[in-house]
């Protein structure tokens, strides 16, 4: 019982980091939309690679 470490929580940790890499380099806003394939900063429209 002593090997309970990798199961989804550890998908969930890579996902959240996923999640925090998309960040506007305009603003540092990280409310990214995302629309027809591309990521687009909510705050200042800026759109992201
Ligand atoms: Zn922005």
């Amino acid at each position: 019982m002593a090997r309970r470490r990798k199961g989804p929580e550890k998908a969930m940790e890579d996902v959240q980091r996923e999640e925090m890499q998309r960040k506007c380099p305009e603003c540092g806003s990280t409310e990214i939309e995302h629309d027809h394939g591309e990521y687009y900063c909510g705050k200042c429209g800026m759109v992201l690679e």
